[in-house]
């Protein structure tokens, strides 16, 4: 791979594939078609606040399916783990993203990622009133982007006009009591969440904000409590791509969510995250060039989660001895020198240099 840096290389996989013409924009939410197909935005951001963009990054688009991932952080947040999973549960359904999808019995879906899965997460939100539940989330999006967030009122209109599967799957899911709130208001509410305005580099954020622990690596701000991340970037690496989940994962490596605006988000956690904004969809509702980029970046770099280029830990430990038998030069009584020939050994000193992974640890502080 030839590059002087990053950015050329963004830049030379942005011609690679602007004439990329696969897949279609989404038409069942009439105002979507209003994209222009050819758009083409990629963003990367680090965990350390480094924003590489090109192409069509500040254009904006609606978030859609992504704002599940939102939305499941501040579920989990106000309820805990258990409590949400006794009302949605963490398993891929290997369905299509609009597929009703419940546990038979129980009525609960299979996972956050479908739509039945984020319709009963957002009623899964604390706050009293709808207009408390809205004002929150905004405030969340804020926190995750560094700047205020709009809805885009005519995508909003549009999916309300139209969303009669989503509307049938909230009555169900409120037939079986996973929604025990008023139904038309959650639905209203998810249908304002998926029409809240993003760019790629503001996804690219979110991305590198899950994989900082949930701290806005530009801003510093806390977006998602840390404990929670993982759980959200679990239901992300099962369940993020709709029904190729399992293939993504397999080739890509990263946990990561799309959405049919032409989205895609990708989280490499401890590093970076990287976002592509291409309304063409393939036949499974996932952005064609969004999928096909992401795969190129995450080979070009390695950066599949399962990869493991760091093979040895063992330079890790420069030395280990007691204070039995090596001290400090400072002057100690009679009193203090006898109890440290006597308890020195018990008092261990690592000198450490490097990350200390769990076999490091192994090897270093339990010496086997
Ligand atoms: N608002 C869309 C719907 O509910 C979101 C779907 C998606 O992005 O997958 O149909």
């Amino acid at each position: 791979m030839k590059m002087n840096s990053f950015f050329n290389y963004l830049e030379t996989l942005h011609r690679d594939y602007a004439d990329v013409a696969d897949g279609a924009v989404a038409s069942y939410i009439p105002e979507l078609l209003k994209a222009d197909p050819a758009w083409l935005g990629i963003a990367v951001v680090t965990v350390d606040g480094h924003v590489y963009q090109v192409g069509d990054s500040q254009q904006e688009f609606t978030i859609q399916s992504i704002s599940k991932i939102i939305t499941y952080g501040m579920a989990l947040e106000d309820n805990g783990t258990e409590d949400v999973l006794k009302k949605v549960d963490v398993e891929p359904s290997g369905e299509a993203f609009n597929s009703i999808s419940l546990e038979p019995g129980t009525g609960r879906p299979r996972n956050p990622m479908i739509n039945a899965g984020a319709i009963a997460t957002v009623s899964l939100l604390a706050e009293a009133t709808p207009a408390a539940r809205l004002k929150r989330m905004l405030d969340v999006y804020k926190r995750y982007l560094g700047h205020e967030v709009a809805i885009d009122d005519s995508v909003y209109q549009s999916e309300k006009e139209t969303g009669h599967r989503n509307r049938a799957i909230g009555y169900m899911l409120r037939n079986y009591e996973i929604i025990e709130k008023e139904t038309d208001e959650v639905l209203d509410l998810y249908f304002k969440q998926c029409s809240i305005l993003v760019n790629c580099r503001d996804l690219a954020l979110i991305g590198a904000t899950l994989a900082n622990n949930g701290v806005n690596p530009i801003t510093g701000v806390r977006a998602l409590k840390g404990q929670f991340v993982p759980h959200v970037l679990g239901v992300m690496g099962s369940c993020g791509m709709y029904d190729y989940s399992g293939a993504w994962i397999y080739n890509v490596g990263m946990p990561a969510k799309s959405g049919v605006g032409g989205g895609v988000v990708a989280v490499l956690p401890g590093q970076l995250g990287i976002a592509v904004f291409s309304p063409r969809l393939d036949d499974r509702g996932n952005s064609f060039r969004g999928v096909e980029i992401c795969k190129r970046i995450s080979k070009d770099f390695g950066l599949h989660l399962f990869y493991s280029s760091q093979t040895t830990i063992s330079t890790v430990l420069h030395s280990r001895y007691d204070t039995s038998t090596v001290r400090s030069k400072r002057n100690r009584n009679q009193e203090q020198t006898r109890l440290l020939s006597e308890l020195g050994k018990q008092v261990k000193v690592f000198k450490l240099a490097g990350d200390l992974m769990f076999t490091g640890f192994r090897k270093t502080v339990w010496n086997f």
